[in-house]
């Protein structure tokens, strides 16, 4: 699914202590394809990752301790962005307010319906009334009626009379008569988009003039629900989306491309069969949802509070003049471990865990490199070229390390001195930035 796909696509970050501007595109390619496996369209899906690659390079994390974890978070603000961004209630303004549900056969309109008027009355402390205005079907109002039955709300219904706009106004009548303040209609649907119920429901839409229009989609039908929900927008200009049927493994694709194609909010979303299976619709929680991220926000939010910027500056100064030494690499090393246990840390990602189970980690991965770091002299720790073999000798015995261990360090340090060094090249835009340059 979506969730491992993309977890895949962040382990190529994980996995490195350096980050190049290529792993940075090649996991947003990942993501792309992740995100096209979704079911997100094509189009919206390589404008996400552009934009995505824009700010990566903008807030400069090829330059950060934990490149891989704000990548994850930029990933996650611009999910969030493209599904809306902030919460948007329903309009409950007018007396009564009157909702008006369309979408196809099977969206889950009736179910919704139902969920609706019990979130208003046991949360809103509202009066709703039911409208069963799918009258091709006895079945249909019979269905509404359990719904209402179950939740304690009233239902409307005229089986005998088969102009749908007619019962619509009817029941708005009968509401303002017996003090309902709410008053949510319930249409039918086709199994797919066809005239004659796209005529009825304009009509029904024309004549009641609905407060809230709401579009109702059944998440698992993908790409299908875009499509659908563009040509019900283009009649009704309704106002707001239902995803249903969120529930179990469902990919969250569709409520990306339905926001990007009509532009309309997300409201609400069923997670399942039962009256109170209706959440209120948050964008961020759902970008979450797509990333599988669980701990990864916290863990990230942990990162930037921990990393001292100051720090950061001081060290990308040294780099530009060619200063960076072990001390260097030390107080880095103490940034990192102030975010916490490492095995802790590891446990947070998702996925981690389990890539990790091979890998022994140290309660204290670090006890080593410090305690090699710590035996240099401060002329061998700034100037790490002076450090021979002689050399190396003497500080794996005064650490108490075997002189591959030192010997593993030294290339560490080099290669990073070495990635550094390029960052400051042509490629190296971002550092030259962060130092105001
Ligand atoms: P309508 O034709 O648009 O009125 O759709 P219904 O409300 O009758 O729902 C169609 C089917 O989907 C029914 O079996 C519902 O129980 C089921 N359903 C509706 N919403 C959800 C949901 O959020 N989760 C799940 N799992 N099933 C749902
Ligand atoms: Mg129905």
């Amino acid at each position: 699914n979506l969730s491992d796909k993309l977890d895949k696509a962040f382990h190529i970050l994980k996995g490195h202590g350096k980050i190049t501007e290529v792993n940075v595109a090649e996991t947003l390619k990942e993501v792309r394809r992740a995100l096209l496996d979704a079911d997100v369209n094509f189009k919206i899906a390589k404008d996400f990752t552009t934009k995505v690659k824009e700010k990566a390079i903008g807030q400069d994390v090829l330059t950060t301790l934990q490149p891989g974890q704000l990548l994850v978070k930029l990933v996650k603000d611009e999910l969030t962005e493209l599904m809306g961004g902030d919460v948007v209630g329903i309009n409950l303004s007018g007396n009564p307010t009157v909702i008006l549900m369309s979408g196809l056969q099977g969206s889950g309109k009736t179910t919704f319906s139902g969920k609706l008027a019990n979130y208003l009355l046991t949360k809103k402390n509202k009066k709703p009334l039911l409208v069963a205005c799918d009258i091709y079907r006895p079945a249909a109002i019979q269905q509404l009626y359990v719904v209402g039955d179950s939740i304690g709300v009233e239902v409307y219904s005229e089986p005998e009379n088969k102009n749908p706009v007619e019962i619509a106004e009817n029941a708005i009548k009968h509401a303002k008569a017996n003090g309902f303040n709410v008053v949510i209609v319930d249409t039918a649907g086709r199994l797919a988009v066809d005239e004659e119920m796209m005529n009825e429901i304009e009509r029904v839409h024309k004549a009641i003039q609905p407060h809230e229009t709401l579009f109702v989609v059944d998440a698992m039908t993908g790409q299908d629900a875009v499509n659908t929900a563009k040509t019900f927008n283009e009649r009704l200009n309704f106002d707001g989306v239902i995803l249903t049927k969120l529930d179990g493994d469902t990919r969250g694709g569709a409520a990306i491309s339905i926001k990007s194609v009509v532009n309309k909010p997300i409201k609400f979303v069923g997670t399942g069969e039962k009256m109170d299976a209706i959440d209120v619709f948050y964008p961020i929680r759902m970008a979450e949802r797509i990333l599988g991220m669980g701990d990864v926000v916290s863990l990230v939010e942990r990162a930037q509070e921990q990393f001292d910027e100051d720090e950061a500056r001081k060290i990308q100064k040294k780099i530009a003049k060619n200063e960076f030494g072990f001390d260097d690499f030390l107080s880095q090393i103490q940034q990192v471990k102030k975010m916490g246990n490492m095995k802790d840390l590891v446990g947070m990602i998702p996925g981690a865990s389990k890539a990790m189970k091979d890998v022994e980690i140290e309660d204290d991965a670090f006890k080593h490199i410090e305690a090699i770091i710590h035996s240099m002299t401060p002329i061998e720790r700034s100037k790490p070229a002076l450090i021979d073999v002689k050399r190396k000798a003497r500080i794996a015995k005064g650490s108490g390390t075997k002189i591959e261990q030192v010997n593993q360090l030294m290339k560490q340090f080099e290669q990073m001195s070495k990635m550094m060094k390029m960052m400051q090249g042509p490629g190296g835009k971002n550092l030259m930035k962060m130092m105001g340059g």
